[in-house]
């Protein structure tokens, strides 16, 4: 039996952006150690469950190309668990990788959960973490972790506004006084995004291409308002005519034209949102502008884009990608501080 005040001492809080996309985990006085995609490659063996090959990078290199015995699943949809088992495997992986050497204790975890799931979604999300080592889970909004992450004041008397955009959801939430003023959170983001573009290269272009190559289409040359010049990629399908393997360019303009779906979708998304506020708050809004956060808040000139609809100014967080993990890590750090918006 180990004493308590070592026990404290040894045992490494965590925090975890449990995403569609990725899942981070953040330990406390560390700050992000693991940062791998969502993703479970398990070996079916005809009997429950599986092995399980590979999580994270290994597993995201195996979507699309394995064989029929192997399967590479991406547990979370939508902001929320799709495959309970999937997820347990992945996030008791990605702990078992943050912590290495420390696996005595079971840490205690803060989870990110997207703001307005149900109790069952979050239960789900408290049973899994259980299931894969916590001793103690604690649930955070994302938006506000977001907002933590940024620095914004969320404490205070006055209103910010974080857009989330991952690869499920796009989350717009507005603070003021460490509570939520209004949130909402709409299905559609970076994979609607990554499953247009391989729509509009099969009408147009007649090609079959996987979900990785439109993502990387989506982030290479993606773009959500047209500037100086078209800038082109080759990229690599299948012919829907012939079967035959064939390379074509695409350029950022017809890229712009296959998400202009998905992008309006997050534009309506925020003037929604602006419209709903008190007008108190809009305000504080113009003063302050709107915090863009999440891996789509990358998309070449969405930033430019929603200035250019909603007259804000538009600031990306610093590292968008890691913005809920650090903020959720920080609402860790300064524990008592932040006690109240934990659930
Ligand atoms: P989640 O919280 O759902 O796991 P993330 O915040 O990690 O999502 O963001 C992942 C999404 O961001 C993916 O759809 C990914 O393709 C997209 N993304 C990452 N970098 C860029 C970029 N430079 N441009 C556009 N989209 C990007
Ligand atoms: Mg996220």
């Amino acid at each position: 039996m180990i004493p308590n005040c070592i026990a404290r001492r040894l045992s490494h809080d965590l925090a975890v952006d449990l995403g569609t996309a990725n899942t981070l985990v953040y330990v406390k006085g560390r700050g992000v150690v693991v940062n791998e995609p969502s993703v479970v490659a398990i070996q079916k063996n005809g009997r429950k469950g599986g092995r399980v090959l590979a999580v994270g990078n290994d597993a995201k290199m195996m979507l699309g190309r394995t064989p029929g015995d192997i399967e590479a699943i991406r547990p979370m949809r939508d902001g929320v668990i799709a495959d309970f088992e999937g997820a347990e495997t992945m996030l008791r992986q990605l702990i078992k990788k943050a912590h290495t050497g420390r696996r005595l204790i079971r840490p205690r975890i803060i989870v990110g959960v997207p703001s307005g799931i149900t109790q069952v979604e979050k239960n789900a999300v408290r049973e899994t973490a259980l299931s894969a080592g916590a001793s103690e889970v604690f649930l955070i909004d994302q938006p506000i972790a977001a907002a933590i992450g940024a620095d914004l004041p969320v404490m205070d008397p006055v209103c910010s506004m974080v857009v989330d955009i991952g690869g499920g959801t796009t989350q717009v939430a507005v603070m003021s006084l460490a509570g939520i003023v209004y949130s909402k959170s709409v299905r559609g983001a970076g994979d609607k995004m990554d499953e247009a573009i391989m729509q509009y290269v099969k009408q147009r272009h007649n090609l079959l291409i996987g979900e990785q190559s439109a993502e990387s289409i989506k982030t290479t040359i993606g773009n959500a308002l047209a500037d100086n010049g078209a800038e082109s990629v080759q990229i690599k399908g299948r012919d829907t005519l012939t079967g035959i393997p064939r390379s074509i360019a695409i350029d950022s303009n017809e890229v712009r034209d296959a998400l202009t779906e998905p992008v309006s979708v997050i534009v309506a998304t925020v003037k929604e949102a602006l419209e709903e506020i008190p007008p108190e708050l809009s305000s504080d809004l113009i003063d302050r502008g709107i915090v863009l956060t999440g891996g789509v808040a990358l998309l070449r000139n969405l930033d430019k884009r929603l200035h250019k609809e909603t007259g804000l100014a538009v600031r990306i967080a610093d590292d968008p990608l890691s913005t809920v993990a650090l903020g959720a890590g920080k609402a860790l750090d300064m524990g008592d501080v932040f006690k109240g918006i934990l659930n």
